[in-house]
């Protein structure tokens, strides 16, 4: 049985926005797509192969997404922004080592305890553990701090079955006056430990590979300038992306109610007219955010339906008073891929005070992500 609710994944944007980022680059430079939390919602399964086709590395955030991509198939550099060492020392860390480093996944180190267990970890499966640095150069997460990274890099050169193979930190925002001091501080900790040579550096995630074109250095690391949304709002140079994703339904129910009608829990919506109603087949349940009550519009037939009333579990009302033509079984366009639209993902984000990563992250598992031209 297929869920009602489709994401068409669109794998020509997909390509799009990959070739624009590419096109940025200098021809050494690599691109390594972070494809975590399933590809920022759009379905690993679906666009994996695309992605990991057009990009020289993926980049993951936990063992599971690490190991799901050798799973798949795919043999491509795999890094993982983290190091595993999240589970407290015994035979789950062990284990979880053991098959990181055997599927040659690239670990993140940050700290000596981290660096000795993953050599540990080579040890015992008799292969040589790739490994990055990070360094915590002001956005004040994870990270080694800059003076304690000297130290630390020496260390790391010198353990057993361990490659330091890169460098790398991560910025806190799109202000260039902060990105830039975050670069310097980088550059400063590696110029300090024995400079570039053999090592892959790298910081830029999506607005600073197309803001900061000197933030590039070896690697850039974008995430949803893939999925063709804007990272920021403050960016100077607006790349044309194209969004891969566009969600539709259909049409569950529609029917007249009187004017003076008060719809959904709470009853925060009246309709002052008589009024044509819609059910879509979507709520928070499927990541519909329910701070979007009263607020957002899906389209019916071309036209804005309006949401009223507070959004629910597992369904939303709409407003078709002005789309007389709308009858049950109509497709719902949800969330539109054109970013001008007022359900585009961009839109949602701003509407919810939130950000397009969390619009798409949160499209639940009753959502059907189909790849489309
Ligand atoms: C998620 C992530 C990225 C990608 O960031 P975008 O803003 O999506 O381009 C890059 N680097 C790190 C460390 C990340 O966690």
């Amino acid at each position: 049985m297929e869920s009602y609710l489709t994401a068409e994944i669109s794998a020509s944007a997909v390509t799009n926005n990959l070739t624009l980022l590419r096109g940025r680059l200098a021809p050494a430079t690599k691109l390594c797509a972070a494809v975590k939390a399933d590809c920022y919602g759009h379905g690993r399964q679906q666009i994996l192969g695309l992605i990991a086709g057009k990009a020289d590395c993926l980049a993951v955030a936990t063992p599971e997404e690490a190991v799901a991509i050798r799973r798949l198939g795919y043999e491509i550099p795999v890094l993982m922004f983290f190091s595993a060492c999240t589970y407290p020392d015994g035979a789950e860390l062990r284990d979880a080592l053991d098959e990181l480093v055997s599927k040659r996944i690239i670990l993140t180190v940050v700290n000596q305890r981290e660096a000795d267990r993953v050599s540990e970890s080579a040890g015992r499966v008799g292969r040589t553990a790739l490994v990055h640095l990070k360094v915590d150069t002001g956005m004040t997460r994870s990270g080694v701090l800059p003076d304690q990274a000297p130290p630390l890099i020496d260390n790391l050169r010198k353990l057993p079955g361990v490659k330091l193979e890169g460098i790398y930190t991560h910025f806190a925002t799109a202000d260039k006056a902060f990105t830039n001091r975050q670069l310097e501080i980088l550059l400063d900790v590696i110029g300090k430990s024995g400079g570039r040579a053999g090592l892959t550096i790298h910081a830029a995630n999506s607005a600073a590979a197309i803001d900061l074109p000197r933030s590039q250095l070896d690697m850039i690391r974008p995430g949803i300038a893939i999925y063709g949304y804007q990272p920021s709002d403050e960016m100077i140079t607006r790349l044309p992306l194209r969004p891969a994703l566009r969600l539709i339904g259909p049409l569950m129910q529609v029917k007249d109610v009187p004017a003076g009608s008060s719809t959904s829990y709470g009853l925060t919506y009246t309709f002052d007219r008589p009024s044509r109603i819609g059910l879509a087949p979507i709520g928070y349940g499927d990541g519909y955010l329910r701070c979007l009550s009263n607020k957002s519009a899906m389209r019916v037939r071309g036209r804005y339906a309006p949401v009223r009333g507070t959004i629910c579990m597992d369904q939303t009302v709409i407003d078709l008073t002005d789309i007389p033509q709308a009858s049950a079984g109509d497709e719902i366009e949800i969330i539109s891929n054109d970013p001008a639209a007022i359900n585009s993902v961009e839109n949602l984000a701003r509407l919810s005070g939130t950000i397009p990563y969390e619009i798409t992250c949160r499209l639940g598992s009753r959502v059907r992500r189909k790849l489309v031209d």
